[in-house]
């Protein structure tokens, strides 16, 4: 008996594109549109805000996802529900290590023809009473959440307020605003 008998079936063992990563103090430094490669923005303490694809194409949602979670378990989690499978960035951690990101074909063929959030009721996936929240608990994976930047636009100042977040919001809750610009809801 091994505890990686399913090894293959991890995130981390998916088809991973490379990333770069990129200080979120040293972001304004990159001309993103000239990039080859997917470039992975994290907070100052190491955490992933965002995600620009190769060539800054789109704004695809992001998610981030612990290598360590198996891919159903990942796949069924509420972050995957009510989003295109053409339209993700999974940005793959260990821990506050960037592993990759999980994006295009090799993300598709998992979530094609059925994809398993449409097959369970809202109790299928992860047992959340044993997932740790992000930050928490070393060595246990953390849910897979949609990290996400307000697109709220006034007078050519972009709110980029950073959220995360469960699962796709059915209704826009209020922007915490961190540029103070007029109160609005967030711009997904
Ligand atoms: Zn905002």
């Amino acid at each position: 008996m091994s505890c990686d008998s399913d090894g293959g079936n991890r995130v981390r063992d998916q088809s991973l594109l490379s990333a770069e990563v990129v200080s979120c103090d040293q972001a304004e430094d990159v001309n993103w549109t000239t990039s080859d490669h997917w470039l992975v923005i994290v907070d100052l303490s190491g955490t992933p805000i965002d995600a620009i694809r190769p060539g800054a194409s789109g704004r695809p949602l992001i998610i981030v996802a612990d290598g360590g979670l198996k891919v159903d378990e990942a796949l069924t989690s509420p972050a995957f529900r009510d989003v295109e499978p053409d339209d993700i960035g999974v940005v793959v951690v260990d821990g506050q290590r960037v592993l990759g990101v999980w994006s295009g074909p090799e993300l598709e063929q998992h979530m094609y023809p059925v994809p398993p959030w449409k097959e369970g009721p809202d109790s299928a996936g992860i047992p959340y009473d044993h997932i740790a929240a992000p930050g928490n608990l070393s060595g246990v994976p953390t849910i897979p959440h949609i990290t996400r930047t307000c697109a709220y636009n006034e007078d050519d100042t972009t709110c980029m307020t950073v959220e995360t977040f469960a699962r796709k919001p059915p209704a826009m809750p209020q922007c915490k605003n961190s540029r103070q610009l007029t109160d609005h809801t967030f711009a997904w």
